[in-house]
């Protein structure tokens, strides 16, 4: 079995002394840098002028520049989006980053597809956290925290290791599990659990669900609670123990339907395409599609957007949401308020 680090296992001196420059204040960044702050790190957030900056400076941060707190740090951690770490790195990062710090990610996509191109007087590693920012911080708030991978691309000072191992201790994830990785496996495997399983995967089969049910006539409120909203229930039993937790607590008829027509539903066709999704991540097509999209401003990301928000489960989701105030929406209540 995989070597799992835990609180214990890890050394914290080695990034007590350093100064960690946050780059972004989005879903990791916000996360991050509140999490290392209250684990007693000395923590500067890089921004440009804008909402981030606002609630950064809210939150206690000073407002810095990119190019500022890259200039003044011992670990950079980039925290921006990966369609725009590449001209951000090359503008404000590069020219500022300090022989024998280190340069890190949550994430490999710009490292291990060429991007980004690190100088070769700097550490560079990743902490990728295996879930999403906000959960990061709630976790880390409850005393808690979420798994993270890191992984090793250069190691200038022979420290590269520690450093992220201290970082990751730092945001909480050793509290949770912290498991080795290369920026190959994990750029590779977090691209094809998002794209096959996690929001890929599970959208679709969602959406033909719901669709299956109300073109055969059944009422949009039933599809939707069967389909959408009752998968956290079934997800948070998973969550807790596993397949064989979440089998235990449904029906035996429910079981049963779950041995017979699963199969039928995802299958080796299923399995087969999954091999195809995973190929295109593997050569590389997948990133190139990607990073053109970027370059052409989105014309095809904004196009499916817009007619996946147009679906008729966004509507009936909205009028049922409603009438639950006990389940929280940022997105709506941020609509409330205006801010969207
Ligand atoms: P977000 O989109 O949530 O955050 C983006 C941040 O970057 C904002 O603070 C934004 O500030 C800032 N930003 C954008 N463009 C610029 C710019 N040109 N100059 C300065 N600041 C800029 O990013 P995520 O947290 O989702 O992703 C960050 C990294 O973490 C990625 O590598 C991602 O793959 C990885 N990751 C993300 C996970 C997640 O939970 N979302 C999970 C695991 C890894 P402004 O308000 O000014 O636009
Ligand atoms: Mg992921
Ligand atoms: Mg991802």
């Amino acid at each position: 079995m995989a070597k799992v680090l835990y609180e214990n296992d890890i050394q914290k001196e080695v990034l007590q002394n350093k100064k960690i420059a946050i780059i972004g204040y989005g879903s990791q960044g916000h996360a991050h840098a509140k999490n290392l702050r209250d684990s007693g790190y000395d923590v500067v957030v890089g921004l440009r002028p804008g909402k981030s900056q606002q609630q950064a400076v809210e939150d206690g941060f000073e407002a810095y520049t990119v190019a500022e707190a890259v200039s003044t740090a011992d670990v950079v951690m980039v925290l921006l989006p990966d369609e725009r770490q590449p001209q951000v790195y090359e503008e404000s990062i590069k020219p500022n980053l300090k022989a024998g710090s280190a340069l890190a990610f949550a994430h490999g996509f710009n490292i291990h597809f060429n991007q980004v191109v690190p100088p070769e007087n700097v550490d560079v590693f990743l902490v990728a956290p295996k879930g999403p920012g906000h959960l990061v911080r709630r976790t880390y708030e409850e005393g808690a925290g979420v798994p993270a991978l890191y992984g090793i691309h250069q190691d200038v000072t022979g420290d590269a290791k520690a450093i992220a191992l201290a970082y990751a201790e730092g945001i909480g994830a050793a509290r949770a599990g912290v498991l080795q990785t290369s920026f190959q496996e994990e750029t590779e495997t977090d691209l094809f659990g998002e794209q096959a399983v996690l929001c890929g995967g599970l959208t679709s089969l969602v959406k033909a669900g719901f669709e299956t049910l109300t073109e055969a006539g059944y009422q949009p409120e039933v599809a939707y609670f069967e389909c959408l909203h009752e998968l956290k229930l079934i997800v948070d039993l998973m969550y807790e123990g596993g397949l064989e937790n979440m089998r235990y607590s449904i029906s035996d008829t429910a079981q049963w339907g779950d041995f017979v027509s699963g199969p039928r539903v995802i299958n080796e066709e299923t399995k087969a395409r999954m091999k195809d999704v995973l190929t295109d991540i593997q050569t590389g097509k997948f990133a190139h599609g990607w990073i053109l999209e970027n370059q052409a401003n989105r014309p095809q990301f904004n196009a499916i957007n817009n007619a996946e928000y147009n679906h008729p489960i966004t509507a009936v989701g909205k009028e049922l949401r409603a009438l639950m105030p006990f389940v929280k929406n940022p997105i709506e209540n941020k609509e409330k308020e205006g801010n969207v």
